[in-house]
């Protein structure tokens, strides 16, 4: 006889990433009027690959990891998109930032279709050296479907600019040749681009600025809060700050701090160096990490991770602009609330474009050997930033759409387009 835990039947299934994703894709077909037949085609990954890794950790011991990589769409280009290493990394949460990653290159009109990968692994408690042998073995089983024309992987979540190196001297290796425009977000000293490890930052800033002199708020003065210090909360809090926006506190995954005359940024970076978090840096006081989200300021970006702003907390939201600096960080439920409550969200896939952006002028560097100054990849990156607001912006308005609904409308468009104009094989 098989039992019901209590209150399984009446309990709603929790909403993952990959839901929020698929309603999003549902909403924007609906707008279009597409058929099934072609909403399902944009549904559906194209490839998804699951692979295990044997690690021999430094003990001798041997340890079976879980690894995916998911392409959603090639339809504009070869795939793009993160590695990512975290805990509880899954299929779907994969296919669901795949999904985005189609929708982000769309977005921003890089020449490439979605992917991402992920392995399911708990980054600090590993050594280097262990870690160095994941992401090599992961690389060496994916690398069927991968190539500078197949599919070109990143930095994410719990990965940097060394693993980076490794996947693509990993690749490098088994086709005899250096290939550099296998991966992006590599050292600069190894075929990486200028300015691609503040690019997410920099871009992040870029809308958040436009955002806040359309809602006719000064950016000098303005307040703001940022969840996350990693990758992407760092380099905000600093081109925030340098812009002359108050950044009132900051939180990573161990706790939360604030200052009401706005936190020191390079104060913050040492701190995190040292110690490996912003709890007690000099001149803060220590604050809840939850609380940081409904601060009453003018500007909210999380940066950190998917689903943090949910159906139980987007009601008590009092900024005036929230700007999506990870990746899916609003649950479709949290969404609703905002604009009910007249927030305005600047979309991940736009808010978030700048890494990705210049990855593609790092992967366009390396295939031509041909390296571009820090200036013309700031400047570059800029421009492709503001010019995708300010479209994204009238569509919106023309649509009577959000930014988001808009956003997605408008990519889903560019990758339908792309579809019909290349048909149906065979
Ligand atoms: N992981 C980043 C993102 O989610 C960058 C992807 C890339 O550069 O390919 O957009």
């Amino acid at each position: 006889m098989t039992t019901t835990p209590t209150g399984a039947a009446t309990a709603p299934a929790p909403r993952s990433p990959l839901d929020d994703a698929q309603a999003q894709l549902a909403a924007a077909v609906a707008t279009l009027g597409y058929d099934e037949g072609l909403h399902q085609l944009l549904a559906t990954p194209r490839r998804e690959m699951a692979v295990a890794i044997p690690l021999r950790r430094d003990s001798g011991e041997v340890e079976v990891l879980r690894g995916y990589r998911v392409q959603h769409n090639l339809s504009r280009g070869p795939a793009k998109g993160g590695v990512r290493f975290a805990p509880h990394v899954e299929l779907d949460e994969v296919r669901a930032l795949a999904m985005w990653m189609t929708w982000k290159c769309a977005l921003l009109d890089v020449p490439y279709g979605g992917a991402k990968g992920g392995v399911s692994i708990d980054p600090r408690q590993y050594s280097a050296g262990e870690l160095e042998r994941v992401i090599r073995r992961y690389t060496s089983e994916i690398l069927p479907i991968i190539g500078p024309d197949q599919d070109i992987p990143a930095p994410d979540v719990g990965t940097d600019e060394r693993m980076m190196a490794w996947m693509m001297d990993t690749y490098s290796t088994s086709r005899g040749h250096t290939t550099l425009g296998v991966v992006t977000g590599k050292p600069v000293a190894l075929g990486g681009s200028l300015g691609r490890a503040s690019a997410t930052s920099a871009g992040v800033v870029h809308v958040a600025l436009a955002a806040l002199r359309h809602r006719g708020i000064k950016p000098e003065g303005a307040t703001a809060v940022v969840q996350g210090f990693g990758k992407v909360g760092a380099g905000a809090v600093e081109f925030l700050a340098e812009a002359g926006v108050k950044v009132v506190a900051v939180s990573d995954q161990y706790g939360a701090v604030h200052n009401a005359n706005g936190l020191d940024y390079d104060s913050l970076l040492a701190h995190m160096k040292e110690t490996g978090s912003v709890v007690d840096a000099p001149d803060t006081e220590p604050m809840d990490a939850a609380a940081v989200l409904t601060m009453d300021v003018d500007l909210l970006v999380p940066a950190a991770v998917e689903g943090v702003l949910t159906e139980e907390n987007a009601g008590d939201v009092t900024a005036r602009i929230v700007v999506e600096g990870a990746n899916g960080p609003t649950t479709s439920a949290a969404d609703r609330i905002l604009t009910e409550n007249d927030v305005l969200v600047v979309p991940d896939i736009l808010a978030n474009a700048g890494g990705v952006v210049v990855s593609y002028f790092e992967w366009a560097q390396a295939n031509q050997a041909y390296w571009w100054s820090r200036q013309e990849v700031d400047e570059r990156l800029e421009k492709r930033m503001v010019t995708a607001w300010d479209a994204l912006l009238e569509a919106s308005q023309k649509r009577g759409l959000t930014l988001r609904e808009a956003a997605t409308v408008t990519a889903v468009e560019r990758v339908a387009d792309a579809h019909l104009l290349r048909g149906l094989y065979p």
